[in-house]
């Protein structure tokens, strides 16, 4: 990694509770969990939902003999902002270093958040308790208006309006600022103030999307969420340069996160949904903004004609002819004479036109059945094949 940027990595972006809907895989189901590296090192963590456990595998695949060391910082309790904690495989490695920041309860006293994590562990909800933990761990008591200092970097917080308390978070990082402010309602006037101090000048300013304006006029008044106007607003009158929509709805589906983002994106401004596995680096020209991968199935070199029509940075349409050198071919539905057995496996051999640069002749792919049903005349079947690899022949057998 360069020296000079700082990367924030989502690893769980999902409000509530986690979802494992086909429906929404795109944004993700793992509740909330944000990655900070700086440009000296150091890590900082964002709440541990369910996006935790992913995070701590990471670390242990890319660093096995390193020990680990990060500043942890839980805005509240919930059970979407904790969950993840038992699953995070670096807590139990006793070479490890986590410095954990929350505010105390009214309700827990005193280590409030040791006593969540006591808790969570406790006979009989989880298989061991906290002494198999053996991570070295320290616990800081932090509340709304408190400035600390990590590694020189400055770290603010401020009470946001959510039931029993949320704590939003500023970190000035050498390479920007970034902001954290998610399950806080607007509406309290002294708290939507602070919270546009907060984000005052942001690079990034990630911000509680969870519900419509009409929802949160509506029937989830009170809930203790926002809305993309909200934020909108928000990141007009802070001055933030780029406003992330988090903590989607766990009944919101890719398609409804799509438009919500669209209709914020007409209010003006550089506006992202945050969606698991996305990257944004700050330190570069502005912050730069890199998607997961969202290729599943496989990959297909081709050379076909295509047009593409969309929309560009500054939001005008375009329609271009282009040529498609890549084509991601997960399955297929067709009819047949034949009606290949469910779950069963089937080679296809597509005579595909597609001009092919590397090599001529068609494309073989091994499939898995995963629909039948009646075709369009009784001798017909409808046949659903999700692709599972390709084939590599070069003159198959006829
Ligand atoms: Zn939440
Ligand atoms: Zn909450």
């Amino acid at each position: 990694m360069s020296d000079n940027v700082t990367k924030l990595g989502f690893w769980g972006v999902r409000g509530s509770t986690p979802t494992v809907d086909r429906a929404n895989w795109r944004y993700g189901g793992n509740t909330p969990c944000l990655e900070i590296v700086t440009s000296d090192r150091t890590r900082i963590i964002f709440d541990c939902g369910t996006g935790l456990r992913g995070l701590g595998n990471r670390w242990i695949q890319t660093y096995p003999d390193t020990p680990m060391e990060a500043h942890i910082f839980v805005t509240h309790y919930h059970w979407d902002h904790i969950q993840g904690i038992p699953f995070f495989a670096p807590l139990y490695n006793e070479k490890n270093k986590f410095h954990f920041y929350s505010f105390r309860s009214k309700h827990l006293g005193s280590g409030s958040l040791q006593r969540v994590l006591e808790a969570q562990m406790a006979t009989p909800y989880f298989p061991v308790d906290t002494s198999a933990m053996t991570a070295q761990r320290d616990f800081t008591e932090i509340a709304g208006g408190d400035t600390i200092q990590i590694n020189g970097m400055k770290l603010t917080a401020r009470w946001l309006n959510h039931p029993q308390g949320a704590l939003g978070f500023r970190l000035e990082t050498p390479q920007g600022v970034l902001v954290y402010a998610t399950d806080n309602e607007p509406g309290v006037p002294e708290l939507d103030k602070s919270l546009r101090e907060l984000a005052a000048g942001a690079d990034i300013f990630i911000n509680d999307a969870q519900y419509t304006p009409e929802q949160l006029a509506g029937p989830k008044k009170g809930w203790g969420h926002s809305s993309w106007l909200e934020g909108v607003r928000i990141a007009e009158e802070a001055a933030v340069k780029n406003l992330l929509l988090f903590h989607h709805d766990p009944d919101s589906s890719d398609k409804m996160v799509d438009a919500i983002l669209g209709l914020a994106r007409q209010k003006g401004g550089n506006v992202w949904a945050a969606a698991e596995g996305m990257i944004m680096t700050m330190g570069g020209p502005g912050a730069a903004v890199a998607l997961p991968s969202t290729r599943t199935g496989q990959r297909r070199r081709t050379h076909f004609p295509a047009v593409v029509e969309g929309y560009g940075e500054d939001g005008a349409p375009f329609s271009e002819s282009t040529i498609i050198h890549d084509l991601s071919l997960q399955g297929a539905f067709l009819y047949m004479r034949h009606a290949p057995r469910l779950q069963s496996e089937v080679r296809v051999k597509m005579e595909a036109n597609l001009g092919d640069v590397e090599r001529n002749g068609p494309i073989w792919l091994k499939g898995y059945v995963v629909r039948r049903e009646p075709g369009p005349q009784p001798n017909m079947t409808g046949v659903g094949l999700v692709f599972t690899s390709e084939i590599d022949i070069e003159a198959p057998d006829e």
